[in-house]
């Protein structure tokens, strides 16, 4: 049947929450408008930049995307899963209670890299002093690797921790990831007054009750002029689309030492004759960083058994 001209009038907004084929777009007017994908499943992304037809009754349809100035991905051994398009940098979150896990950290860093966006990695909960060490360590390693770090502590020092938010936040928009309980939420409602209240009206018109999702959420900060997005609850960062190339490209404390091996497709893993396992065993190189990168380039590139 004919679609009237009323039918096809098209809106372009943000993608600011997304459930299965369910999306949230907030126009430039702040008007936020349910919208399903039509036909095609999974290609939208947090972040996007859409056109949506309103539709008479009911919900509206997303019609197309705008080309993405960056997607940051991650991924298990079946599928790549998009996180969020459009963000300027990403910033890790960690802590020293809950246990975090370095790799964590660093697989953010990797997948950053690959997308071509400048991380930074934020040290929370300072007024802690039990496994303080740890997490010390953590930071001085990362200032080794050229990583920007920050330490605050969101929930005892909040003024202060804003303070040194805020100039590497501003005019942005930046991607929180980290594992559960290092506080991202409190840095998020921190940097985002409103965000609480947001999370709910998301919630509820999503029909999401208490379920999570691992879908990000988009929270504009007009205070300073820049926005905020949230990854909610995963705890491994895949990284099975990355190639060797990609991760050496993204670990230079590894690829460095790789100029004097004997085959010129070496992998730095099992080879003899490899200048990367020589400054191993010379100590030239961070062993932990060392396993990371085994790791790395066995899934990246499965060894046969
Ligand atoms: P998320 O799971 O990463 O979103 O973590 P939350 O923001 O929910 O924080 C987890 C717990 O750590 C909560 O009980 C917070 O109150 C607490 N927390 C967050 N930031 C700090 C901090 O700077 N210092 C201390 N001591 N606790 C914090
Ligand atoms: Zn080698």
């Amino acid at each position: 049947s004919e679609v009237s001209q009323e039918e096809r009038a098209l809106t372009s907004g943000r993608v600011t929450a997304a459930h299965g084929r369910h999306y949230f777009v907030t126009t430039p007017a702040g008007e936020r408008i349910e919208a399903h994908r039509r036909g095609k499943k999974g290609d939208v992304v947090v972040g996007d930049i859409v056109r949506i037809s309103e539709a008479v009754s009911g919900v509206a349809a997303i019609e197309s995307i705008e080309p993405r100035k960056s997607l940051l991905y991650r991924s298990d051994e079946w599928r790549i899963k998009s996180l969020a398009a459009n963000v300027d940098q990403v910033a890790i979150v960690f802590s020293s209670r809950p246990t975090f896990n370095p790799w964590f950290i660093w697989k953010a860093l990797l997948a950053a890299h690959e997308a071509g966006i400048p991380a930074l990695v934020i040290r929370n909960k300072c007024d802690l002093g039990e496994d303080a060490e740890a997490a010390d360590a953590e930071v001085e390693r990362l200032k080794g690797l050229g990583v920007p770090t920050m330490r605050i502590s969101a929930l005892e020092k909040p003024e202060e921790a804003l303070a040194a938010l805020l100039p590497q936040f501003e005019g942005k928009t930046t991607l929180l990831v980290g594992q559960s309980g290092m506080g991202k939420s409190t840095i998020l409602n921190l940097l985002v007054p409103h965000a609480k209240a947001a999370t709910r009206e998301f919630s509820v018109a999503l029909n999401l009750g208490k379920q999570t999702t691992t879908a990000a959420r988009w929270y504009e900060a007009d205070e300073w002029q820049g926005a905020v997005v949230d990854t909610p609850g995963f705890q491994e960062f895949g990284l099975a689309h990355l190639s060797l190339s990609d991760i050496l490209r993204a670990m230079p404390d590894i690829a460095s030492h790789a100029t004097d091996c004997r085959f010129f497709n070496c992998r730095h893993l099992h080879e003899p004759g490899c200048s990367v396992k020589a400054a191993l065993e010379a100590g030239e190189i961070d062993p932990e960083r060392y396993d990371f990168y085994v790791a790395m380039a066995s899934e990246a590139d499965p060894l046969p058994r």
